[in-house]
């Protein structure tokens, strides 16, 4: 049995149903007659070991992990997902994500999408984007209509999207299990092996994949650090007029702000020298909405009252690769990104779909060898490296207000709005990634 090659899998949700009938050949073959020698049991252990060994183990069943989950099941891959939080717990219930074009049509695929938009107030489209910067000239208006689409992306609540993604999971009959605190992940040749914490006996799978949002406990996978010495100060505002779908990203001499519609209001990112971060925070919410609303002009100041305001200290941290021996780290646990430019989800997410991919095109044998490892690099290095690369362009040409980058600036927003294939270029890259 561990001999056959399966070839490329078909899809359908067939996972559970092949894990049971190969534990049921095992038992049938425990009742042939004629006990085996010592040796030959010893084998047979190894082989069962092998046989009931998951296809895949993923530490993390956040959007991204419950994603490819999701999609390996579909593909009839057996997988287990563990996750610390308890059964029906979130772990960022405050946070919106802004989703591309891209993220909507993998949601559609792992049927997620049509429940995710029917929760009240889960899913707001952003129709356009206004690009300004206060005490500049240059503006850029992005429009879904220009590209034909209804939306350029969607904000998303955290919170309502991994409730989808549960209930996905649950209806699905993935072996999802809930509480489990993993401590350390590494692996012998054969076998990835999982520790949770406590316990000293480790899950085995072919495959281990992190998506802890964080990477910690990895063996093996070096993560290059670098402090923006920024913080992202959050939270919610209200505005007299409805928003209508339009999302702004403005550049403020104190740093950038993107506000994107949510729900009837809007959530901001706005980021910030750590001191001036704690000013922020400090004032009175009237204060705020004053000192908020002198930060975009004449480009909006209906700005009413705010509310949830909190602070992230700002780092990127990429894994270099994101593999090691019967290991792939995926989502934020490869690369955390600087949440301006609203990408760490969405490459996170393809991440998840470009593995369910590479593993759904692997011999069972082969899954979590060096050569399917490093397919997967392959594939995925340079949306990767796309995401590090515009994420860090918007951080130093938009993130700084030192006189001289206002003007190149300026030129940047006006031909962005100006010339059509530029326009192009850039909406493809929100929509869909790199
Ligand atoms: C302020 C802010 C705003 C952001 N805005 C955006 C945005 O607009 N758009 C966007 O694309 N991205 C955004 N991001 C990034 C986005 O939040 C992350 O990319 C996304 O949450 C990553 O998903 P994930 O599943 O990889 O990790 P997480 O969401 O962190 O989920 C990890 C899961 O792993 C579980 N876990 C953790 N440790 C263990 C363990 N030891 N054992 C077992 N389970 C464990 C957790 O319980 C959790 O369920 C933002 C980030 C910040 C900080």
């Amino acid at each position: 049995m561990r001999g056959q090659v399966t070839g490329v899998r078909q899809g359908g949700g067939g996972g559970r149903r092949r894990w049971r009938e190969r534990r049921a050949r095992h038992r049938a073959v425990g009742r042939t007659p004629g006990a085996p020698t010592a040796g030959r049991r010893a084998t047979a252990t190894c082989q069962l070991t092998l046989l009931l060994m998951p296809d895949v183990a993923i530490v993390g069943a956040g959007p991204v992990g419950s994603a490819l989950a999701l999609a390996l099941a579909g593909a009839g891959i057996d997988v287990v997902a563990l996750d610390a939080r308890a059964r029906g717990a979130t772990l960022r219930g405050d946070r919106s994500l802004a989703l591309s074009h891209g993220a909507r049509l993998i949601f559609e695929r792992l049927s997620v999408w049509a429940p995710l938009a029917a929760t009240p107030g889960a899913v707001t489209p952003i129709v356009r984007v206004d690009v300004s910067q206060a005490g500049g000239f240059g503006t850029a208006m992005l429009d879904a209509g220009d590209v034909g689409l209804p939306a350029l992306g969607y904000v998303v609540s955290y919170l309502a999207l991994q409730a989808a993604l549960d209930a996905a999971l649950e209806r699905a009959g993935v072996d999802v299990r809930y509480g489990v605190s993993v401590e350390r992940v590494d692996a012998d040749p054969g076998r990835a092996l999982v520790r949770q914490a406590g316990d000293a006996t480790a899950i085995e799978a072919r495959l281990a994949v992190v998506a802890d949002g964080t990477g910690a406990g990895l063996a093996g996978i070096e993560r290059a650090r670098h402090d923006y010495g920024q913080v992202a100060v959050i939270g919610k505002v209200a505005t007299a007029r409805p928003h209508g779908g339009l999302a702004y990203e403005r550049f403020t001499p104190d740093g950038p702000i993107a506000l994107l519609p949510e729900g009837e209001h809007y959530g901001f990112v706005w980021t910030l020298e750590p001191r001036r971060a704690q000013e922020v925070l400090a004032l009175p919410d009237d204060a705020f909405v004053a000192c908020f609303a002198s930060h975009f002009g004449r480009r909006r100041s209906d700005f009413l009252r705010a509310w949830g305001r909190k602070s992230f200290p700002l780092v990127m941290e990429f894994a270099r690769p994101p593999v090691a021996a019967r290991i792939v780290a995926i989502g934020n646990a490869s690369q955390t990104l600087h949440p301006v430019a609203g990408q760490g989800f969405n490459v996170g997410l393809r991440d998840a779909w470009e593995l369910k991919r590479v593993i759904a095109g692997t011999p069972r044998e082969a899954i979590g060898a060096r050569a399917m490892l490093d397919d997967y690099v392959a594939r995925r290095r340079s949306d990767r490296w796309a995401g590090v690369a515009f994420t860090h362009g918007l951080v130093h040409l938009f993130g700084t207000d030192l006189p001289f980058v206002r003007w190149p600036r300026g030129i940047g927003l006006a031909m962005l709005d100006a010339v059509p294939p530029i326009k192009r270029t850039f909406t493809r890259a929100m929509l869909f990634g790199a």
